[in-house]
C-alpha cells in the first residue's frame, strides 16, 4: 500500500490538550508546509492562564491518580499500552507529522513514530529497576536513600523531529512518576497534541500528559517560569537554552536538562575505509537536510585523503531524492522555513566572500517549497561562519590536516561540544582522538545514534546540560531524599 497522501486532507488538531481534554483554540501563528510553502493551519498561543491551567491539571492528576506512588509494574503497563497505541496509529501520526514538518512520510512512519513508541517502552522499563537504596550506617540506625519524582516537569521541544523529541521528554518523566506539561514548537505543534489524545485512550490518568501550544516568548516563558513546574527539560537552540536559564533564575531555582545546538566535527584519517566514511558523512549532513542537532557539519580530513573523500561525497550528494514530504518517494527534506533558507544562503555567501570554494550546491533547489542543495565547501577560513556557526542545513565544510595535533585543534569548537565522528582503522588512534575531543558523544567508524536508546545523549560546553536517553535520563527525572532513622 502506498504511503503517499493528500496533505490538504489531513485534519490537524488546533488546540491545547489539558486535563485529558482537547481544548480547541484560535489559531494565531501560521503553520506552513515547507514542502510547498502553503499555510496549512495555525498555532494558538497559550498565555500564562493557559499554562497555569495545564500545570494545575498536572498537579491534580498526580494527586488524584497517585501516579508517583503507583506500583511500578502498573505504571509500566500503562505506558506500554500508550506505546502500543502510538504504534498502531503510526499511519495517522506519520501523516500529521509529515504535513507541516520536514520529515518525509516514509521516515516519519517507520522511523520517528516507531522510535517514539520504543522510547516510551524503553523508559517504562526503568520504573521497577531503578530506585532507592539502604545506606550503610551504624547498627542502631537505618539510613535510606529514597528516590522520588519531582512532580510536574515542564518540557519544551524543537521542530526538527517533533514527535520523537516529545517521546524523549514524555518517556523518562512519566516512567519516573512525574506528570508533564509539554510545549512543542509553534512550527510543528500537532503530533504532540495527538500523543496526549492517545495517552487518554491508553488509560493514563487525565492530566498526566498535557500539551500547551504557543511560541517561546509567551508560552515557553510562562511555562519555565511557572512556580508549579519542578523541573525543566528543554531541547532547542543554545540561545533559547540561555534565555530559559535566565528566566528560571529570575523566577525560582529548579533543575534543568538542556539539549542544545552543535557544530560537530568528523575527523577522517587516510587509513580509514573512505567509502564507509563517505556514506556516514553524507548521511550525517543530509539526513533531514542537515536540520539535526548532531549534524556532522565540519569534516576534517588528512591531506592525502582530501580529494578521494571529496569525490566520494560529491557522488553521494548527487544521489538525493528531494520531494514533498507527503510523497513516499521523497527522501531529501525541505528546509523548515523561508527564513531559515535565507539564513543558510547568507552563511554560504559569507563563506564565498571570504574566499571559500563551493564545490557543489550552494543554492536553493528550483522547485516548490524551501529546498537547499547539498553543499560542499572547501578553502574555508577558520573564522568563517560556515565553520563557526550551527547552520542547520545541508552544508558541509572540508578542511585538511597534516597530523593528529592539527586534527584535534581543528575539531575543537570554542563553544559547542555535542558530538563528533572519527574514521580510522587504527584502534589506538581512535581512542586517543576520542579522548582528546570535548564532546558528549563520539562515534567511531559510524555516525549517528543507535536505536537502542541506552547510550545517554547530551552535550559538553554550550551544547547542553545533563542527558536525554539512557539511564541518565530516567535518573534526571527523579530526586534523592536521605532518610536516617534512630532504631
Ligand atoms: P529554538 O530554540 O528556536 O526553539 C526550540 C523550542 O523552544 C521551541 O518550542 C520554541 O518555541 C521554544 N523557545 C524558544 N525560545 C524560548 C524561550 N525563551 N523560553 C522558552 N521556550 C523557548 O530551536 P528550534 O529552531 O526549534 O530547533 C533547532 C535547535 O534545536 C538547533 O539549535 C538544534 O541543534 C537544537 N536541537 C538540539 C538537540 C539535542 O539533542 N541537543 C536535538 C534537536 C534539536
Amino acid at each position: 500500500m502506498s504511503l503517499s497522501f493528500d496533505p490538504s486532507a489531513v485534519d490537524l488538531p488546533i488546540g491545547h490538550h489539558i486535563g485529558g481534554r482537547f481544548v480547541a483554540s484560535a489559531a494565531e501563528l501560521p503553520v506552513c508546509r515547507p514542502s510547498d510553502g502553503v499555510t496549512q493551519a495555525g498555532c494558538p498561543v497559550g498565555d500564562a492562564d493557559v499554562v497555569d491551567q495545564a500545570v494545575t491539571a498536572a498537579k491534580t492528576a498526580l494527586k488524584a491518580s497517585g501516579w508517583s506512588r503507583l506500583r511500578p509494574r502498573d505504571r509500566i503497563k500503562a505506558l506500554h499500552r500508550w506505546a502500543d497505541l502510538i504504534q498502531s496509529e503510526a499511519a495517522w501520526l506519520g501523516r500529521m507529522e509529515s504535513v507541516v514538518s520536514t520529515r518525509p512520510i516514509g521516515q516519519s512512519i517507520s522511523g520517528d513514530v516507531a522510535i517514539t513508541a520504543e522510547q516510551i517502552r524503553f523508559f517504562a522499563e526503568f520504573a521497577d529497576k531503578e530506585g532507592g537504596t539502604v545506606a550503610p550506617t551504624a547498627s542502631d540506625k537505618l539510613g535510606m536513600i529514597e528516590s522520588e519524582p519531582f512532580g510536574v516537569v515542564g518540557a519544551i521541544t524543537p521542530w526538527n523531529f517533533p514527535i520523537s523529541m516529545a517521546g524523549w521528554k514524555f518517556g523518562p518523566a512519566l516512567a519516573a512518576g512525574n506528570a508533564v506539561v509539554l510545549k512543542p514548537s509553534e512550527m510543528t505543534p500537532f503530533t504532540a497534541v495527538a500523543l496526549a489524545e492517545l495517552a487518554v485512550r491508553a488509560g493514563l490518568p487525565d492530566g498526566l500528559v498535557n500539551v500547551v501550544l504557543g511560541d517561546g516568548a509567551t508560552t515557553g516563558t510562562a511555562l519555565t517560569g511557572h512556580p508549579g513546574i519542578a523541573k525543566v527539560s528543554f531541547t532547542g537552540s543554545t540561545a533559547a537554552g540561555a534565555a530559559i536559564m535566565a528566566n528560571v533564575a529570575r523566577t525560582g531555582i529548579k533543575p534543568m536538562t538542556l539539549e542544545l545546538g552543535g557544530k560537530s566535527p568528523q575527523v577522517v584519517f587516510a587509513d580509514a575505509d573512505l567509502d564507509l566514511a563517505a556514506d556516514c558523512i553524507a548521511r550525517g549532513i543530509l539526513a533531514n537536510a542537515g536540520q539535526v542537532c548532531v549534524a556532522g557539519s565540519r569534516v576534517i580530513v588528512e591531506a592525502s585523503a582530501f580529494d578521494g573523500l571529496a569525490e566520494r561525497l560529491m557522488s553521494r550528494f548527487a544521489a538525493i531524492a528531494p520531494g514533498p514530504t507527503w510523497d513516499e518517494a521523497s527522501a531529501y527534506s525541505p528546509i523548515i522555513s523561508a527564513k531559515q533558507l535565507a539564513r543558510i544562503e547568507s552563511i554560504v555567501r559569507a563563506a564565498q566572500e571570504r574566499g571559500a570554494e563551493i564545490v557543489t550546491g550552494g543554492e536553493r533547489l528550483e522547485r516548490p517549497g524551501t529546498f537547499f542543495a547539498p553543499t560542499l565547501i572547501t578553502g574555508v577560513s577558520p573564522d568563517s561562519p560556515a565553520v563557526t556557526e550551527e547552520i542547520f542545513g545541508p552544508v558541509l565544510t572540508l578542511q585538511a590536516f597534516a597530523d593528529e595535533a592539527e586534527a584535534i585543534a581543528l575539531a575543537d569548537h570554542p563553544t559547542y561540544g555535542l558530538c563528533a565522528g572519527v574514521y580510522t582503522r587504527d584502534l589506538s588512534r581512535a581512542i586517543r582522538i576520542t579522548r582528546a575531543i570535548e564532546a558528549g558523544t563520539v562515534w567511531v567508524n559510524r555516525y549517528g545514534r543507535s536505536a537502542d536508546h541506552i547510550l545517554p545523549t547530551g552535550g559538553y560546553k554550550g551544547s547542553g546540560l545533563g542527558k536525554d536517553l539512557g539511564r541518565d535520563a530516567y535518573r534526571a527525572n527523579r530526586r534523592t531524599k536521605s532518610v536516617l532513622i534512630d532504631l
